[in-house]
């Protein structure tokens, strides 16, 4: 069902540049209105559908290039995630040492204290002591000997007294270096922690704005293709031969009417395909989007609808008459419907609109003459009329 080649093409822009020259003459404003119509020519058509190709290209570079970037950056993501983790678990160690620390640290400078008040006590009694004269210790000692033995006491307990207030003041600065150094290294692990944390930030607002670019791009990308895609489909209609073309023109009989009554000429004919290595069982004929079909002779409705079933799926949207006496007709591609299964119709009665449904590369019509099931050319019941 596909429009004939090349030389038909050149042969029908030709012919429809004659009909646009001779209407610019004729009819000079009436072609105006028709050119600035919703009509776009085949070349202004290929020109956008270039331009839409380009495009299209270009966004999927970028939507390609985009995912990439995204890629890497959640693999970064990953990472920068396992390195705040691991300064937090850091955090919490430094945190325990701390705690240990300064617990030591308070231990250590209670036990100085403690010692550094005993040791004052004792200084004030010596002091005490010492208010006496020599003289009068040893004359209120009961002996000579009970009088040295209390002088190298005092001196004793000074000494050891000394001694261990002075161990317990290094070990009490020690114990507060200690938790210094345990200070300095918990508030590291903060600030590392923290960077971790703005540089896992960063990296995720890098992460959301790629993701909302690629999201964006994605969306263009839809939308140029089905773009692309409707330009082709206009490509494929404004390719098709225009249908008020001249020659051959086929009309009715006085067994079948023409069931186009406004488009004749003939695209496809019946018999073997070579192009397409498959057989067509019917004529084509080229027609305009909703151009109106009418039954070929009387008789009952028997399919009006999609194939189904009941049908090849390449048809399209199709209606199926059965006159009596053995003979059918079909109508395929069509765009709409007027009529319904069951209905009797006169022939020449609009049963239906033209489109592009089924296997069609084009708005036509694709109709049957079938005789007790054996598809026949059409064109065998129809006059060639010039
Ligand atoms: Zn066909």
């Amino acid at each position: 069902m596909k429009y004939s080649g090349h030389q038909t093409f050149l042969r029908m822009t030709g012919a429809m540049a004659a009909v646009l020259m001779i209407l610019a003459v004729l009819f000079p404003s009436a072609s105006l209105v028709h050119a600035a119509g919703s009509q776009k020519s085949l070349k202004e058509i290929q020109s956008e559908l270039a331009s839409v190709r380009a495009d299209r290209d270009q966004l999927a570079d970028q939507k390609d290039k985009l995912s990439g970037d995204l890629a890497y950056l959640q693999k970064r993501s990953q990472a920068q995630r396992e390195v705040y983790e691991n300064a937090l678990a850091q955090k919490e160690a430094a945190l325990m040492v701390l705690e240990m620390n300064q617990e030591a640290a308070v231990i250590a400078q209670a036990d100085y204290e403690e010692k550094l008040v005993q040791y004052e006590e004792r200084v004030v009694r010596m002091y005490e002591w010492n208010r006496y004269s020599m003289i009068e210790l040893l004359l209120s000692a009961e002996s000579l000997q009970g009088f040295f033995t209390t002088i190298r006491f005092m001196k004793m307990i000074a000494d050891s007294d000394e001694e261990a207030l002075a161990e317990l003041e290094t070990a009490s600065i020690l114990a507060e270096q200690l938790r210094e150094e345990a200070e300095d290294q918990y508030s590291e692990m903060i600030e590392l922690v923290e960077e971790a944390d703005q540089a896992m930030q960063a990296i995720r607002a890098e992460e959301g704005l790629a993701a909302q670019a690629l999201n964006k791009i994605a969306q263009s990308l839809e939308i140029t293709r089905q773009k692309e895609a409707q330009l082709v489909r206009d490509e494929k209609a404004a390719t098709a031969p225009p249908v008020t073309s001249g020659s051959p023109y086929w009309v009715g009989t006085r067994q079948f009417i023409w069931p186009l009554p406004t488009a004749h000429y003939v695209t496809s004919v019946f018999g073997w395909r070579e192009k397409y290595g498959r057989y067509h069982y019917g004529t084509d004929v080229a027609a305009a989007m909703n151009t109106p079909i009418v039954a070929m002779a009387d008789g009952v409705i028997t399919y009006s609808g999609w194939p189904g079933t009941a049908y090849h799926w390449a048809y399209g949207k199709m209606v199926v008459i059965d006159h009596g006496g053995g003979y059918q007709t079909r109508y395929g591609h069509l765009n709409g419907f007027n009529c319904y299964i069951g209905q009797r119709v006169k022939a020449g009665q609009v049963i239906g609109y033209t489109g592009n449904t089924g296997r069609s590369s084009g708005p036509h019509l694709h109709f049957e003459i079938r005789v007790n099931g054996v598809p026949k050319d059409p064109l065998g019941y129809f006059r060639r009329a010039r």
